[in-house]
């Protein structure tokens, strides 16, 4: 597979800096540790310019290229931050500090543009500027927002940006990518139900909402089923339910919470109207009260059709044709780099991870043997966005 020969020769010393990013893993902004490890690094590196602290914890490297005439400027962006887990692996360099975890990657993605800001910063063979972007808060806590919020696209003049994860079950060497929605819009719904409590063997004195909530969470199942239009997509998964402490006493209130994923804004805004108009009118013929708060999450992450194009076309590059998925289904979970390409045309594509268990599982490990693979990726879209004359 065609790796570039000088990233393959740093193939031991990233995997070095992926196994020390892994032993130290941070939740959401709190990522200060993996931060000034990559600050250090693109220090040593020589990079024009290095801005700590964009979005809070967030860090951005610049690197100019041999030529700037283009005015041509690219961002390429890894996630940092870990996952509450205790981590269940007896390797070397398991997490060392107890309950959190680098089960989604984020470790070797960071570990990977920095391979690739190695690469371009020794041999700076563009035209324009690469801009790197190492990302706080992917795991829920809308990092790709702050950064964006705090004016990044523009204090660095990004014109175009790109992402990248791992995939696990897809071979190491495979991409898979798709033009348009690549992953869904997530939002949160908290239901709570005010009842009646009571005795337990007194029911009929009470109005118990133990009944009302399971109602609920059945009639739930048959937005997806029954309303939403079956060539389109919509997920409405109830995660927790929580209610009662007793045997013998009806509980007084019931309240149960989930997640809907859609991939446009017409099956976001029917999904939200049935659960409301369901809900509601659950309650009313059980004559319970009842609240539903629904709180929007990470936007639909939609690829631009050009950038798109590129990001394969690099991608076979690399790998050859037969190894890249272009016309890949979208998957329904969330990713924050949606909001990064909201401000910029961009894509994001995903890696093989090869033969590992799956994402945020308590035994999974960043597979080190896509290293070149991925940085290579990193390495040719700067040059071939940005070819030297
Ligand atoms: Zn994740
Ligand atoms: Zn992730």
């Amino acid at each position: 597979m065609p790796v570039y020969n000088r990233i393959a020769e740093f193939h031991d010393e990233i995997t070095e800096w992926r196994r020390t990013i892994h032993q130290h893993p941070g939740l959401l902004y709190d990522v200060e540790e993996t931060a000034e490890f990559v600050v250090e690094r693109l220090r040593e590196m020589g990079v024009d310019e290095i801005v700590e602290q964009v979005g809070r914890t967030g860090v951005v490297g610049v690197i100019k290229g041999r030529q700037t005439n283009s005015g041509r400027v690219v961002g390429m962006r890894a996630d940092m931050d870990a996952l509450p887990i205790v981590e269940k692996n007896d390797s070397p360099h398991k997490s060392k500090y107890e309950g959190k975890m680098h089960a989604c990657g984020h470790d070797g993605h960071t570990a990977m543009l920095l391979g690739a800001a190695k690469y371009l910063a020794e041999t700076r063979n563009f035209d324009g500027s690469v801009v790197v972007i190492f990302q706080p808060a992917e795991e829920g806590g809308a990092g790709g927002k702050a950064m964006c919020d705090d004016g990044m696209m523009d204090r660095f003049g990004i014109q175009e940006v790109y992402g990248l994860h791992n995939s696990p079950g897809l071979p190491v060497g495979d991409f898979a990518i798709c033009p348009g929605p690549i992953m869904a819009g997530t939002e949160e719904f908290t239901v709570t139900i005010n009842g009646l409590g009571a005795h337990a063997a007194m029911p009929h004195l009470g109005n118990d909402p133990i009944i009302v909530a399971t109602h609920m969470v059945q009639a739930l199942q048959t937005i997806v089923s029954r309303n939403v239009d079956p060539i389109r997509s919509a997920v409405v998964t109830v995660t927790a339910i929580h209610a009662g402490k007793a045997y013998n006493v009806i509980s007084q209130e019931a309240q149960f919470y989930g997640t809907i994923r859609t991939l446009d804004r017409e099956v976001r805004a029917q999904v939200v109207e049935r659960i409301r108009t369901t809900i509601n009118g659950i309650a009313a013929a059980y004559g319970a009260e009842v609240s539903i708060d629904i709180e929007e999450g990470y936007p639909v992450t939609t690829n631009h059709e050009e950038q798109t194009k590129f990001a394969a076309g690099i991608a076979k590059q690399i790998v050859g044709d037969a190894r890249v998925d272009d016309e890949k289904l979208p998957v329904m979970g969330g990713e924050d780099f949606s909001y990064m390409l909201l401000e910029r045309p961009g894509a994001f594509i995903f890696m093989g991870n090869g033969d590992s268990h799956g994402l945020h599982h308590e035994e999974y490990d960043f597979n080190d043997e896509a290293i070149p693979v991925g940085a290579s990726y990193w390495a040719k879209i700067a040059e071939a966005a940005m070819p030297a004359s």
